[in-house]
């Protein structure tokens, strides 16, 4: 029986992926409601593409560009409820969340609350609020969190099959991103548009500048430590630029298993999608022959801080992720109107958090009081 699939973010790069693995695995899966924040006319044609007869969009003034006619025969939401009642509707089986940013996390709760498969992109739900979606996802019966983050992904696929005693750690893989290499005085040059020519993946603004700061990967820690149960001291980050191995796990008998691919976010997505089947599609194994060689280096933790405030982050706990994140989140806005550098990201980050209020065991509105606090805080630094 077809599966029902709603997809939130339909309009980015993951959603627009999600959609042509569903197109290519036939009758399988069937998208019943798409989502996006402001690109009315794009979501549109993504249902009508798809066959999907729900739509919600975050922003409600965004459909008034499109022609009444256009919307003929959909059911229009819009508002964050809108897409919080698509997340938990009855019809649907899996939610794929490829929504940008905390604006996420609502729609994760109500997934998973609603019994779903959440397969999840958006990894600030988790480093603002995992142990809260951990404990939803193992108490609500049919709830489950598999991770479409192509390091995630490689991992789970690696550690499931192992008895969870014999686990020592993980390795997280990183390109570098596009400034690998750089010192100070070029970083301090960096312009927004530099910063989104991301040379392996391709994926929307916020996260390729992300990608670009480290900040991606520290937010990639913080999922892995709430996903997979690890304490931070078992999660490692090591540069790879070919981006070829995602993920590897390390063993009490010395062995180490890696998950290659090539560097397409269709492999993942489609992964969530089927577990714990893996199906066939087009893609092509990587050809080691023309790769000749697969390299391998220390993070630069000197110039990329970002990271290693995510692991001071992780090791407060409490609320100081959901802070590391809303403060990234702001800088990186700043940061892409011309307002500040790309250095002075992770000074945002690291005097928000200094500042910050230590919250244990926060309920989600201490979570969502905390991401508020930390927003308003970033931006009014002077720096
Ligand atoms: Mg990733």
């Amino acid at each position: 029986m077809s599966k029902a699939v709603c997809i939130l973010g339909a309009t980015g790069s993951i959603g627009r992926n999600c959609l042509a693995v569903i197109a290519r695995l036939g009758s399988l899966f069937t998208v019943t409601a798409v989502a996006a924040r402001t690109n009315a006319e794009l979501l549109v044609e993504a249902a009508r593409s798809c066959g999907a007869s729900r739509i919600s969009l975050a922003d409600c003034a965004s459909l008034d560009k499109v022609a009444g006619d256009r919307l003929k025969g959909l059911e229009v939401g819009c508002g964050q409820e809108a897409i919080v009642e698509l997340a938990g509707l009855d019809e649907v089986d899996i939610v794929v969340n490829a929504l940008v940013g905390a604006a996420g996390l609502a729609p994760s709760v109500a997934a998973l609350k609603a019994g779903k498969r959440l397969a999840l992109a958006n990894k600030e739900s988790l480093v603002m609020a995992g142990a809260y979606l951990m404990r939803l996802a193992a108490e609500r019966e049919g709830a489950e969190i598999i991770p479409i983050d192509s390091e995630h992904s490689a991992l789970f696929q690696l550690i499931r099959s192992q008895p969870a005693k014999s686990l020592k750690k993980v390795i997280i893989t990183a390109s570098g991103g596009p400034f690998r290499g750089c010192g100070q005085e070029r970083l301090q040059k960096v312009t927004f548009s530099e910063s989104l020519n991301h040379p392996t993946w391709s994926m929307g603004p916020k996260i390729t500048v992300d990608s670009a700061t480290l900040a991606n990967k520290g937010l990639e820690v913080i999922e892995a430590h709430f996903l997979f149960g690890l304490g931070y001291e078992h999660i490692e980050v090591l540069v790879h630029p070919q981006s070829i191995v995602h993920g590897m796990a390390v063993f009490n008998d010395g062995s180490v298993l890696g998950h290659m691919g090539v560097p397409d976010m269709r492999i993942p997505i489609q992964y969530a999608l089927t577990y714990p089947e893996r199906l066939p599609n087009d893609i092509k194994a990587p050809d080691f022959n023309s790769l000749g060689k697969l390299t391998f280096e220390a993070v630069d933790e000197k110039n990329f801080p970002c990271l290693s405030l995510a692991y001071e982050a992780g090791r407060r706990g409490g609320a100081a992720t959901a802070v590391y994140n809303a403060a990234n989140e702001s800088a990186v806005e700043d940061f892409s109107k011309g307002r500040i550098g790309f250095t002075q990201i992770p000074v945002i980050i690291e005097r928000t958090l200094a500042a910050a209020p230590q919250v244990e065991n926060p309920s989600l509105g201490e979570i969502m009081e905390a991401d508020n606090w930390a927003r308003e805080f970033a931006k009014g630094l002077k720096i």
